[in-house]
């Protein structure tokens, strides 16, 4: 009898689970409690795999073999504590295509940092010549990736909601660059929780893969002192000098791993800051495991380009830089951020806040910013946490309202950072409406 796979969820990592999952012969059913994207809708009738929307039949779904659930579910909904109570496993998309793939797998997470450290990777394995695919959370999803190609590796951007329903996933070369407060709503409010479902990427991981990590992360140090893994481990590091692993050291990137050396000027790199000398040093760290030779490295690594909304530059205008960081939606990626300048920064902030803790920028702001505008429907929280603590402060609704704040308060060699520490779901779509806004509303200075 055909097994029944129900997919919870229609977005792109829910069709990709439901194509392969009526490529493998399973009967296929797709339930999402929303509304589904037209294309999606369009791909699933053509591909005749029944399914609904604006509700979940229970009924139905509580009799599947299988569950696969897209990362935006979370497990504590009743339908999902239904199946598990009846003892139906619930797995997430990237478990449920790994069981259908023979490719070496790379799989990147972190708090702060996958999707630089994934495309990097992703472009220094292509550069080299291999035959590698990219899914997760950038691009296609992997589910979809197996069901339609055919890679040798895959380097795969893997949120923690993807690792939390994750029973054999086993990644050849796992990263974890950091593990900072995020998304505490999902994990109960309980800091262990989310580092234990970071930790669930090297869960299946033996002493024949590779563990690569940020050494200067004292919570993944102690997570790993704590578990003492079989792993293979690699290490990266800004501060010191190692014997073996991947380091910076007088602005060059230096790795030595497998007997395979690797040194190249940072400042070659057209990504800046120490963050992404991290995410640099990871993405050589994995070329390096897989033994990619350090002509190839440079060449992958000179000539990248990353995704916009990180550390963007937009436009320099009467000297002033503005610069489009819409992705930083937690503290810890506007920390970065403020230590990427050593200008007088004007910074705008602001949106959902997701319980931030603003005492870890708190220095580095009264150092380097001269103005903060809050940008938000909530500007309260931000504008006391820094009353008295930056020499001025603005709040607005409108993004052109900000930028034009910032134009006044700029001066020739000045930084105007959209750095919000917050999600942007209050007045934009998403973080990529919030920059592009942004873009606009500074291009609108030049006319
Ligand atoms: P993610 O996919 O994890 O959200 P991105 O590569 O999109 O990561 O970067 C998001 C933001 O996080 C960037 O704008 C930058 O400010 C910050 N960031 C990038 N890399 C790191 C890192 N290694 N450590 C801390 N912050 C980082």
């Amino acid at each position: 009898m055909q097994k029944k796979v129900t997919i919870l969820g229609g977005g792109e990592s829910g069709a990709g689970a439901a194509i392969l999952a009526k490529s493998k012969g399973f009967e296929v059913f797709l339930s999402d409690k929303g509304q589904l994207h037209q294309k999606y809708a369009d791909i699933l009738t053509s591909e005749n795999i029944p399914f609904e929307q604006g509700q979940h039949s229970e009924d139905r779904i509580l009799e599947s073999d299988l569950v696969v659930k897209s990362p935006g579910i979370p497990d504590k909904v009743p339908l999902v504590v239904a199946l598990k109570e009846k003892g139906i496993p619930v797995i997430s998309e990237i478990e449920f295509a790994s069981r259908y793939t023979d490719a070496k797998l790379i799989a990147i997470t972190g708090s702060n940092g996958k999707t630089t450290t994934t495309l990097l990777t992703y472009h220094l394995l292509k550069t080299a010549g291999l035959n590698v695919g990219l899914a997760g959370n950038i691009g296609d999803s992997f589910a979809w990736a197996v069901a339609e190609k055919h890679f040798d590796y895959y380097v795969l951007e893997i949120s923690s909601f993807q690792l939390d329903n994750i029973v054999d996933f086993h990644p050849y070369i796992s990263l974890l660059l950091n593990i900072t407060p995020d998304h505490l709503d999902r994990y109960g409010y309980d800091f262990q929780n989310y580092v234990n479902s970071k930790f669930n990427i090297i869960r299946n991981q033996t002493a024949a893969d590779h563990f690569i990590y940020y050494k200067e992360s004292e919570v993944i140090v102690k997570e790993l002192e704590k578990r003492n893994p079989p792993v293979g481990k690699v290490e990266v590091s800004l501060d010191n000098v190692l014997g073996s692993g991947s380091y910076l050291k007088d602005g060059e990137l230096i790795s030595n791993i497998n007997g395979n050396a690797f040194a190249q000027a940072f400042s070659e790199l057209p990504i800046k800051g120490p963050h992404n000398a991290i995410n640099a040093l990871a993405a050589i760290s994995v070329a390096q495991l897989l033994g990619i030779s350090a002509e190839q490295i440079s060449e992958g690594l000179t000539s990248f380009t990353n995704a916009p909304h990180r550390l963007e530059q937009v436009e320099v205008i009467g000297g002033v830089t503005y610069v489009n960081d819409s992705k930083a939606t937690n503290v810890d990626s506007v920390y970065y951020a403020l230590g990427s300048f050593d200008q007088p920064v004007i910074l705008i902030a602001g949106g959902v806040d997701k319980g931030n803790d603003y005492s870890q920028i708190e220095e580095l702001v009264g150092k380097k910013v001269k103005g903060l505008i809050v940008l938000g429907k909530d500007p309260a929280k931000l504008e006391n946490y820094f009353s008295g603590k930056v020499p001025q402060i603005y709040a607005t609704e409108d993004v052109q309202d900000a930028v034009n704040k910032g134009r006044e308060w700029g001066v020739p060699g000045d930084i105007v950072l959209l750095s919000p520490a917050c999600a942007s779901f209050d007045l934009f779509k998403n973080y990529e409406d919030r920059g592009d806004q942004f873009k606009a509303a500074v291009r609108n200075l030049l006319t």
